[in-house]
């Protein structure tokens, strides 16, 4: 599933420039996570880049609003990147 960043976020940015995606932008308050582009860093890296950089405990958590299989998340990001090859984990 999408990844999505809370209220707690301190519009650190720090996260922005982790995603391999370019999933993550400047929203009107805090930064927001596009889940047409997240795929919990599937294809990128074994975990998620924006959890691990955040300085806030549960600020980029998964959203159990957009759930998809890891067969999903590899679609989303062969989608992104095509051409490229997947990092295998
Ligand atoms: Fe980007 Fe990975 Fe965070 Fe999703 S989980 S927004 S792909 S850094």
């Amino acid at each position: 599933m999408a990844y999505k960043i809370t209220d707690e976020c301190i519009s650190c940015g720090a996260c922005e420039a982790e995603c391999q995606n370019q999933a993550i932008s400047e929203g009107e308050t805090i930064y927001v996570i596009d889940p047409d582009k997240c795929t919990e860093c599937v294809g990128n890296f074994d975990s998620p880049k924006c959890t691990e950089i955040c300085p806030i405990d549960n600020c980029c958590i998964p959203d159990p609003e957009h759930t998809e299989s890891r067969e999903q998340l590899l679609e989303k990001w062969r989608r992104l990147h095509p051409g490229e090859t997947p990092l295998d984990t």
